[in-house]
């Protein structure tokens, strides 16, 4: 079926209309009219090559919601009308250790991202959310629960979401816990949100000092202007867990020294230059740990959509029209998002 995309021909190509090909729905497949998909720092990094191995033509988007079209004849779980999200995955080898736990992004076999993964599909790689309609193995789609006037909202938390609950979730964030989130994009926003609403006590930490008050009302306790030492000092050897969404090369070491002994800061940004080489003495001194998250499986993910529902949690967001990406990009990279972009399919 042709359906209206947007996306990028190469690396140094602005992100523009094309007509993209989806499969008809098999056995196991949910077909869904794509509602909203948000814009990830992510699909930046991927549709201008600041990451190895894009392939183009690159459709990026994996924070996706809308309504179910069509079901294949295996599947139960969903039906016409449906409202539904699609995250970062769409595929898994689904026999592997990892995905026995639920844990397919950590899939031995290496999973099937949303974009940019492998497919039998045209063109050979998966095309993502910023169009208007998408087939997918019903394992991967998920149930949203939130009222439908807060639809646009609650696609940021597809991925922005759960790459952050899924880490804080895992390092035991929760009463009598201090937390940190660093960067306040929207990877941060959902953090300090998720953490609030898990009872730990919330440090912002924000390069931008426009962000100082509004980070509170997201539901930190505390803000820290991360650029300002004396700031930084303050807070030492005082956390238990820091969430780094920084999408750039940063000098670690300013964190590590704010843990407590045990602690770990745990990496989620994905700069595409490396970070410098962390200092062992601040990690030795208090058996410290740096870590890495990786989004999070689909039953979490599923657990993260409901607890958001519950909670009354969705993303502080800024529609764009489709012919606004490449603006939306500009903005990014400033640090100047309040605090995700999420894309009306309809203006494509
Ligand atoms: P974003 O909306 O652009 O937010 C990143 C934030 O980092 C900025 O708003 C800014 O916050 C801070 N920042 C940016 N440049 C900085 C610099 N030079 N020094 C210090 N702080 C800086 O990005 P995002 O969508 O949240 O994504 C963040 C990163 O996570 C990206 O690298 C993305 O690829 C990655 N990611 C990883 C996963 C995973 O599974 N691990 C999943 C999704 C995304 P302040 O203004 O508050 O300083
Ligand atoms: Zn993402």
């Amino acid at each position: 079926m042709t359906t209206k995309a947007y996306g990028a021909t190469a690396a140094d190509k602005p992100v523009a209309a094309l007509d993209i090909d989806r499969r008809a729905p098999g056995a196991n497949d949910v077909q869904i009219d794509i509602a909203y998909c948000g814009v990830c720092h992510s699909d930046l990094h991927t549709v201008r090559s600041e990451w190895p191995g894009t392939l183009y033509p690159c459709v990026p988007g994996h924070e996706i919601v809308g309504r179910v079209t069509a079901v294949g004849s295996d599947v139960s779980g969903f039906k016409v009308g449906d409202t539904v999200g699609v995250g970062c995955l769409v595929g898994s080898c689904q026999h592997c250790a990892s995905c026995d736990e639920g844990l397919e992004q950590y899939c031995t076999n290496g999973f099937v991202g949303t974009y940019n993964g492998r497919t039998a599909d045209a063109p050979g790689h998966t095309l993502g959310g910023y169009s208007q309609r998408i087939v997918v193995d019903k394992k991967f789609v998920l149930h949203i629960r939130h009222p439908q006037e807060q639809l646009a909202a609650v696609a940021p938390l597809l991925c922005a979401g759960i790459t952050t609950y899924s880490p804080l979730r895992h390092w035991g964030a929760g009463p009598g816990k201090k937390i940190g989130v660093v960067g306040i994009g929207g990877l941060g926003h959902m953090g300090i949100k998720l953490a609030h609403a898990m009872g730990a006590h919330v440090v912002a930490f924000t390069t931008s000092e426009s962000k100082r008050e509004e980070a509170r009302k997201l539901g930190a306790d505390e803000v820290v202007i991360s650029k300002d030492p004396a700031q930084m000092k303050a807070h030492a050897g005082s956390f238990d867990f820091i969430l780094n969404t920084v999408a750039a090369s940063h000098n670690l070491d300013a964190f590590t020294t704010l843990l407590k002994r045990d602690g770990t800061l745990c990496l989620v940004g994905v700069p595409e230059h490396a970070h410098p080489s962390p200092a062992v003495f601040n990690l030795i001194f208090g058996r410290k740990a740096i870590a890495g998250s990786l989004i999070g499986g689909i039953a979490e993910t599923q657990e993260m959509l409901d607890f958001c529902a519950e909670h009354g949690i969705v993303a502080d967001i800024e529609m764009i029209d489709a012919q606004g990406i490449e603006a939306a990009y500009e903005r990014m990279l400033k640090s100047d998002v309040k605090y995700r972009f999420v894309i009306d399919t309809a203006t494509m």
